[in-house]
């Protein structure tokens, strides 16, 4: 990649702050000091080794971006290692095309008290799971993130609550340590870019995104099998666990809701990560403007997800409810049962 190139990628990013929708959390953050930037790359050149984590059950932002910097540190001659903090450590199955896959090892085998330490896409310092004491350990933590309710947990925040995703922030840092685009990069990014944008529907979908986007593809990855991969591999089981969560869909004054049980899964041995696409189906109800499904993990506690078509910020909801997330799309995790959580959620949904 010349210099110019990488110049204007640096740029890129300008307009979109200045045009970008404020993503809600009490509006978007201003963008990220340069004297930040700045110090990140002190931090990173002076470290021998880099051990980088993101959020738990990993979407394709959170690990894309941290195989993504992975790569990129490792051919400027960083021992890199990466990890997640999830009790049973597994990639989750759309993800394991990611490239970079190497570079990962279990918790258990992450450093206990790591000198330099960066964490993508994890909101808060708990969505380090089992990495927390980690963290807690690290001499440097550099947060990189987009979620508006972050409020930096590490030594150094990058943190730009009106960057589309969290891979946004992983390019501009891939670029400022000198490093250059390869497909491989490329493709983490890019399964960064296409899911927290849906697939470039969302409002976050700027000029600057495209512009990414275009990057990316130029070198040489094949959106078509990236998708593939993302969206159409489920198993015939996932069908079945489809079909119960919309036979019990519930619509009411403008929500629309279901939730799937561990024993619904168990029925048909579908693994938990599997299900995280149910939302997308359930949120296209043209009657509702906020969207939920509830999701009982394997250890039994309801993983919430939520939706907004704009009018209703589910992040401020979520929020209250001890999670985080952004205007549009956020999260929680319940220890209720389903009428108590839902209970909760409309009482919140009826101060927002
Ligand atoms: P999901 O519904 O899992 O796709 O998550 C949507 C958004 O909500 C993402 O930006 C997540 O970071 C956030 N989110 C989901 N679950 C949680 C949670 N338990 N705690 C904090 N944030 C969450
Ligand atoms: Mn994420
Ligand atoms: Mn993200």
């Amino acid at each position: 990649m010349t210099p110019d190139v990488r110049d204007e990628a640096r740029r890129a990013d300008r307009p979109a702050r200045a045009e970008s929708r404020d993503e809600g959390g009490g509006g978007p953050r201003s963008a990220i000091a340069e004297a930040d930037w700045d110090r990140a790359l002190r931090l990173i050149s002076a470290a021998d080794e880099v051990a980088l984590s993101c959020h738990v059950t990993p979407d394709g932002d959170a690990l894309g971006s941290m195989l993504a910097v992975g790569f990129a540190l490792r051919s400027l001659g960083k021992r890199v290692v990466a990890s997640f903090g999830d009790r049973h450590f597994a990639v989750p199955r759309l993800l394991r095309f990611l490239p970079g896959q190497e570079l990962l090892v279990p918790p258990e085998e992450f450093p206990a008290e790591p000198a330099l330490m960066i964490t993508f896409d994890s909101s808060t310092f708990e969505r380090l799971g089992l990495l927390r004491a980690n963290t807690a350990g690290a001499r440097e933590v550099i947060v990189v993130d987009h979620h508006p309710s972050n409020e930096g947990f590490g030594t150094l925040s990058l943190i730009d609550s009106t960057a589309a995703a969290t891979a946004v922030l992983a390019e501009q840092l891939i670029y400022r340590l000198g490093g250059r685009l390869d497909r491989d990069i490329a493709t983490c990014l890019y399964a960064g870019l296409v899911t927290d944008t849906g697939s470039f529907r969302h409002s976050s979908t700027t000029p600057a995104v495209h512009q990414m986007a275009a990057r990316l593809v130029a070198t040489g990855l094949r959106t078509d099998e990236i998708a593939r991969e993302l969206w159409d591999r489920s198993p015939f089981s996932y069908l079945k666990v489809l079909a119960e969560a919309l036979e019990r869909v519930m619509l009411e004054d403008g929500l629309v809701w279901t939730y799937v049980t561990r024993v619904d899964r168990a029925a048909y041995g579908l693994p938990y990560a599997e299900v995280e696409g149910i939302i997308d189906i359930v949120r296209r109800t043209d009657e509702a403007e906020v969207a939920v499904v509830l999701k009982e993990d394997d250890q039994g506690a309801w993983q919430v997800s939520t939706r907004s078509k704009g009018a209703v910020d589910v992040g401020a909801v979520c929020v209250a409810l001890g999670g985080g997330g952004h205007h549009n799309a956020a999260g929680y995790t319940s220890h209720d049962s389903v009428e108590e959580t839902m209970a909760a959620f409309r009482r919140e949904l009826g101060k927002a």
